[in-house]
């Protein structure tokens, strides 16, 4: 048995589909779907810091290390996956 993906509470196993269900419920689909345009949002700004970096573009303090970028953008890239899992069909 899984777990929801968005408020983790266990899912109850879906007989006949074979398909792994990753939301629990339709209201935790939409807020998902929420979160993928904030995580979407969040994405595209550290990839433009991260190009800053490539291009060798001064970079404000505040955005910390290149590799903490990289880091933050990778467990942003592992979350949206991870809601991403469960909107095809
Ligand atoms: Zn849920």
């Amino acid at each position: 048995m899984g777990n929801c993906v968005k408020c983790k509470q266990p899912i109850e196993e879906s007989k006949g589909t074979g398909r792994k269900k990753v939301y629990c419920s339709v209201a935790c689909r939409r807020a998902a779907e929420l979160e993928i345009r904030r995580i979407n949002e969040r994405i595209t700004g550290l990839e433009r810091i991260t190009e800053s970096y490539r291009l060798k573009i001064p970079v404000l303090d505040l955005y910390g290390k290149e590799e903490d970028v990289l880091a933050e953008l990778n467990r942003q890239e592992i979350r949206l996956k991870e809601l991403l899992a469960g909107m095809d069909g």
